[in-house]
């Protein structure tokens, strides 16, 4: 596949990108300022939290980690822009993720701000961070994996993989659900919500028609692709929403694409285009390899960015929940068949 390559907004956003630096706060347009906000552990290393000027204070576009140094990095961003962090009036969140959703709450503590939210990502606030029901969630995602044919000894490693994590999310119930096509009354500006489920449920992209702008979370970005996978909270056939939600924003005239990680950049369509036909080869790959085998045997045959062996258990699960994604996909179309049973195996149905 021919590699396209997006054009960055600003240069030196991208090259702090590339060297593994975090970028400056900027000014990205009169009364528009991006800032990095640092996340910890995470190859990621930042989320680009977008602050966005109203005649009393600022609305934010994602939060970022509920870490210290997250928090202090947002303080001190805003402190760049002009504006204390008791100024925020409203946090938009594109999707419940812990680098976007985690420091909402205590943001909303501090600064009274509202916390907007998808209902489809507001409903699993719950069952994803508090702990009287996090015992069920984690049973569901081991019936997953067993499914998927995980081996016995890496069961538990992996379907406890995420706990570590989420105490790095402060479990705030959402003061305004956000639907579809929704405008939001943020005076100055013209944003409104539009729904792009597929990397998770209720994930929502803000558009400005009139600064032809699209704010676009973890649902495009300039080099990686985020993760859509099957798990307990995903919805039951997460690629066919991702694919539909890439054609609903691909329609947009915007100049400039503002992503919540790596680098803004022009090229929507183009980076929509590639980005669809990325999945076209993998699940092209994904159907070649249904050959009898479940889900897991056929996820590390596949293609990843490193070698199977090296990849850790955190990781060989989204790994796996990305494969059973395109298999899920491949089902609906009648391209593999699945023959149920612990483990599921998979068969392409032709060839
Ligand atoms: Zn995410
Ligand atoms: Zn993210």
């Amino acid at each position: 596949m021919a590699k396209f390559v997006v054009t960055p907004a600003n240069e030196a956003q991208r090259d702090a990108w590339l060297d593994r630096t975090v970028p400056a706060v900027e000014r990205v347009r009169p009364g528009l300022w991006s800032i990095p906000v640092p996340i910890p552990i995470n190859p990621l290393r930042y989320v680009l939290v977008y602050a966005l000027e109203l005649p009393d204070g600022v609305a934010i576009i994602d939060a970022g980690w509920n870490t210290d140094e997250a928090y202090d990095g947002l303080v001190a961003g805003l402190r760049v822009a002009g504006y204390e962090i008791t100024d925020v009036k409203g946090v938009l969140v594109t999707h419940i993720h812990p680098d976007h959703y985690g420091l909402a709450g205590r943001i909303r503590e501090v600064s009274g701000a509202w916390i907007a939210l998808h209902p489809k990502d507001a409903a699993l606030v719950h069952e994803r961070y508090d702990d009287s029901a996090i015992d069920r969630l984690v049973e569901k995602e081991r019936g997953l994996l067993v499914r998927a044919g995980v081996p016995a000894l890496t069961l538990d490693e992996l379907a406890g993989a995420s706990m570590m994590i989420r105490h790095m999310v402060s479990m705030a119930k959402p003061d305004r659900l956000v639907e579809d096509g929704d405008r939001l009354d943020l005076p100055g500006w013209d944003l409104r919500a539009v729904w792009t489920p597929g990397h998770s449920p209720g994930h929502l992209c803000f558009v400005s028609e009139s600064r032809r702008l699209l704010f676009s979370g973890d649902h495009v970005l300039a080099k990686i692709t985020p993760i859509v996978a099957v798990h307990p909270q995903s919805g039951p056939n997460p690629l066919a929403d991702y694919l539909d939600s890439l054609a609903a924003v691909r329609k947009f005239d915007v100049e400039e694409v503002l992503p919540a990680h790596e680098y803004r950049f022009l090229e929507l369509a183009e980076r929509v285009d590639y980005v669809m036909a990325h999945h076209d080869e993998r699940l092209a790959e994904v159907e070649q390899a249904a050959q009898g085998l479940s889900c897991w045997d056929i996820a590390t045959r596949l293609t990843w960015s490193r070698p199977w062996e090296t990849i850790p258990p955190f990781m060989r699960r989204s790994a796996n929940g990305e494969t059973l994604a395109h298999l899920v996909w491949l089902e609906a179309k009648g391209r593999v068949r699945r023959e149920a049973g612990e483990p599921d195996l998979w068969f392409a149905t032709e060839g």
